[in-house]
């Protein structure tokens, strides 16, 4: 692993971001980064189609074929849309999981 700024291989484990993974510092120029960044740039036409091929119920296979994204990014996708969804659609109390 390099640091993507200087390319240094002098990297510390540095503790966690928000999401858990892990992140690194790099001993040379003090860059901040994790090992492998989730952001991909899938353009908002893009997300505009998932959204329609989701409400079309279709497997998240499916759609990851049919526009291109990865799976992996779409479930994130997914993920992210059901986390911001507002209180009315709260699962049933038994169902909730606590987090500390
Ligand atoms: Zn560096």
């Amino acid at each position: 692993m390099n640091c993507p700024k200087c390319q240094s291989t002098k990297i510390i484990k540095y503790g966690h971001t928000h999401y858990g993974k892990a992140r690194f510092r790099c001993q040379d120029c003090g860059r901040q980064f994790v090992e492998n960044p989730t952001r991909q740039p899938i353009d908002e036409a893009t997300r505009q189609l998932i959204d329609k091929l989701l409400l079309e119920r279709l497997a998240l296979a499916a759609i990851a074929r049919v526009t291109g994204v990865s799976e992996r990014w779409l479930q994130m996708y997914v993920n992210q849309k059901f986390d911001n969804l507002p209180k009315q659609v709260e699962v049933s109390p038994k169902k909730r999981v606590f987090r500390v």
